[in-house]
């Protein structure tokens, strides 16, 4: 889709680029060089440091599952300070601006507690503001639901925001402000020796974010690549830094010869759910899988044994947080289907290999199974799409086998992949 472009910037600080007075001053001089370059800002910024974090840990302490309006409605807060903070900074610089929580800039949400998705933006308020010359600082991670109510967007979330009002406002750019310098081979916390890519594509980045690679929120991907918002990815205290493009065409327009495995991404935020001795009969994972998907459970990972008499095992891998909520539903579907027992293991990870180059080459599974197969280390499950295998392992041994496949496809080199 061709998009036709205003003269509007998004840009949006993460949580480690506004978590001291230093860095929210600083974050403010990068948005007022931008300012006095001639373009309309919109700036969108998370909860300084682990304030999100910290505010579920505190709302644990009060109760282990608490309501999630509630929660929803204390999680929102950690952004209004961020926009306080960092419009103050800004207008002490005198620069006009104004901050904006998530419903004031109109940004309209389902009934999704704590994984809301974004149903649409009215930016009216916004636009006014940007008339008036005013930067505009919009809180991250939150909209209103149809009951008028807080809902915030799930982890992550204010990438989604920032993605969701550049295409809104048709800006040139959503630039993301980080603390890494765009987005890696692996995540460089984990591989030292990771490299940085100057463009992936979208798909590739959804394909590395909903594998783990927590750098953009997978929605917020999906997003840009049906509105083509082009994303810069750089460093927050860098303003050198190019960053990397994330694109429709990815690497592709730039390499003369393309590579088989772009990244590898490392999941450790799954916990594995087996339901045991369920008698074998049609419908059965039909009930199960639909009672989670009602309750808005994503399942990622499923693997059926083969019927031993007619009974047979199911698992399947949800995200940690989801357990709680699924646990009831667990109960039941477990007397429904007169299931033996649910056993839970969060020792568990997922590895994931991801590159357009796969479509054209045979071989990289098996490359991929040998590699962990030759290190001991056992698989527990497979899933696999077009320019993407992952895999179930043990949790400690998640982080070897991640520096091991980035190893094997060669992507610590800084030419082409080795092929398979
Ligand atoms: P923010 O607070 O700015 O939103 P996040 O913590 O959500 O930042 O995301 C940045 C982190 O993502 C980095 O510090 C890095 O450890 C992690 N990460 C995981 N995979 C990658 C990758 N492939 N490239 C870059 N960073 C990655
Ligand atoms: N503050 C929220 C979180 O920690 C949203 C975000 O940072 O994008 O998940
Ligand atoms: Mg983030």
């Amino acid at each position: 889709m061709l998009r036709r472009k205003s003269n509007i910037l998004v840009m949006k600080f993460g949580g480690t680029s506004v978590e001291t007075p230093d860095k929210i001053r600083h974050a403010a001089e990068r948005v007022v060089h931008a300012r006095r370059g001639g373009r309309r800002i919109v700036v969108v910024v998370s909860a300084p440091g682990r304030m999100t974090d910290d505010l579920i840990s505190l709302a644990k302490q009060i109760v282990p599952q608490p309501d999630q309006r509630e929660l929803d409605m204390l999680l929102a807060t950690g952004e209004q300070v961020g926009i306080a903070l960092l419009t103050m900074a800004i207008k002490a610089k005198n620069v006009d601006a104004i901050s904006l929580t998530g419903p004031q800039a109109g940004i309209a949400a389902d009934d999704r507690h704590t994984r809301a998705h974004i149903t649409g933006i009215r930016p009216n308020k916004l636009l006014q503001e940007l008339k008036k010359g005013r930067v505009v600082i919009v809180a991250g991670f939150q909209g209103l639901n149809p009951r008028e109510d807080i809902a915030t967007l799930g982890r992550g979330g204010s990438d989604l925001t920032a993605v969701a009002l550049a295409a809104v406002l048709k800006a040139e750019r959503c630039d993301i402000f980080t603390d890494v310098r765009g987005i890696y081979t692996a995540d460089p916390s984990l591989v030292p020796e990771a490299r940085l890519l100057s463009h992936i594509s979208y798909d590739e980045m959804l394909e590395l974010a909903s594998a783990g690679a927590q750098v953009m929120q997978p929605r917020s991907i999906e997003i840009a690549k049906k509105f083509s918002v082009p994303i810069r990815v750089s460093h927050a205290l860098n303003p050198k830094d190019l960053g990397s493009w994330i694109t429709a065409q990815g690497q592709e327009k730039h390499s003369m010869e393309e590579a088989v495995v772009t990244g590898v991404a490392l999941d450790r935020n799954q916990i594995k759910v087996t339901l045991r001795d369920i008698p074998d009969r049609p419908g059965m994972a039909a009930e199960l899988f639909s009672a989670l998907g009602q309750a808005h459970i994503n399942v990622d990972m499923i693997i059926q044994s083969a019927a031993k008499g007619n009974i047979n095992d199911i698992s399947f891998t949800i995200s940690k947080e989801d357990l709680g909520p699924s646990q009831k539903i667990l109960a039941s579907v477990q007397r429904e289907l007169r299931a033996g027992s649910v056993e839970t293991d969060a020792r568990v990870a997922k590895i994931s290999i991801v590159g357009v180059g796969m479509k054209k080459h045979s071989g990289v599974a098996g490359k991929m199974f040998k590699v962990l197969a030759d290190h001991r280390i056992n698989i527990q499950m497979i899933a696999t799409s077009e320019i993407k295998i992952s895999c179930i392992i043990a949790s400690d041994q998640g982080k070897n086998a991640l520096k091991l496949l980035h190893q094997a496809f060669g992507l610590h080199r800084a030419s082409l992949n080795s092929s398979v």
